[in-house]
């Protein structure tokens, strides 16, 4: 349901012009100490003739950075005539969330992949979704939107697709994410959250895959090796990218497949306290496998609150702060396909 009220973002680059043209997106931002203020959100285009167009996201939750710097190597990188076609680069999709380094945007409190569609009349964060959903996505072939566990969450390098009732596009999906070649490839299951960049771009009828590449809170040399990697080869799947992997480029791997759905994958934590894992990511657990207890020091002699898994998945991505209060995600669980 795209809204059809015109953006105020206004872009300072032509996106339809061939050549590397970098600016910003002037955000409306009229505050106490700048009446008539914008807020300024780098974006960048490539573009070599007329060809498939990409639009690359990062930056979506300000605090997963793997995203964010491979995107900002990769415009530094590449230039128009290693394309053909165009890529719109956005490395910093939800700006003042990234630069304060939070998953959510200090100004209004905006998830930005909980906001689309998007209103171009709301909050900053709003007004980021329309113009993504309304103005970017519809003059996309392809989206790729990296993102990683952030500060409270680590995941296993991941790449993820979303079950979709048109089967065409569903096959060009997977195939995208398939060239990516992550080492886990996630299905996730109809129907769910439509709030997401993954929901949004496939309205749009555009080619979308997503990544969940680490997390923690910083930047690991393999998980950002797989998204720059994994852009590269995408781009080169699109028909983009022209010419063969560089000298430093390993061969991809074949991915492992697993699905993801439903309520089920999450497991939370039932009480507030300190909690202590009993496994760890790339495990097999069975159902009714202990899955850690919930500690409280407080109250040393009082049992910890034990936690089970409900059914055999693997550990795909698990929480990283010992802290815990209740109802706070512990494990991402994921299936066989
Ligand atoms: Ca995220």
């Amino acid at each position: 349901m795209t809204n059809r009220r015109p953006t105020r973002i206004h872009c300072e680059i032509d996106l339809a012009r061939d050549g590397k043209q970098v600016g910003y997106l002037r955000v409306p931002h009229s505050v106490h100490r700048s009446a008539y203020g914008w807020l300024p959100v780098p974006i960048v285009s490539i573009r070599n003739g007329d060809g498939p167009r990409a639009l690359l996201l990062a930056g979506n939750h300000g605090d997963e950075y793997e995203g964010q710097v491979a995107l900002a190597k990769l415009v530094r990188a590449l230039e128009p005539g290693a394309i053909r076609g165009r890529v719109v680069v956005m490395p910093m999709a939800n700006f003042p969330a990234a630069m304060a380094g939070l998953r959510t945007s200090p100004l209004d409190e905006g998830n930005l992949n909980r906001t689309f569609p998007g209103d171009p009349d709301g909050s900053v964060t709003a007004m980021l979704a329309h113009f993504i959903e309304d103005v970017l996505l519809p003059q996309s072939d392809f989206m790729i939107d990296l993102h990683s566990g952030g500060s409270s969450l680590h995941y296993l390098p991941t790449g993820m697709i979303r079950v979709t009732a048109d089967k065409a596009l569903a096959a060009r999906c997977r195939a995208l994410l398939e060239a990516f070649a992550p080492p886990h490839a996630i299905t996730i299951s109809m129907g769910g959250e439509d709030r997401t960049s993954i929901a949004a771009g496939l309205r749009a009828g555009v080619v979308t895959m997503v990544t969940e590449l680490g997390g923690s809170g910083t930047v690991s040399p393999d998980c950002l090796r797989h998204a720059e990697h994994g852009v590269r080869r995408a781009l080169r799947h699109m028909g983009i990218l022209q010419g063969g992997p560089g000298a430093d480029e390993p061969p991809p791997l074949a991915p492992r497949w697993l699905s993801i759905g439903g309520d089920r994958a999450y497991l939370y934590a039932p009480e507030p306290g300190l909690f202590e894992p009993r496994v760890d990511l790339g495990e097999w657990v069975k159902s009714g496998q202990s899955a850690g207890a919930i500690h409280d020091p407080a109250t040393p002699w009082r049992a910890p609150a034990e936690v089970t898994f409900r059914y055999d998945c693997y550990v795909l991505c698990k929480r990283v702060p010992g802290r815990v209060e209740r109802g706070d995600c512990l494990f991402h669980l994921a299936s066989a396909p």
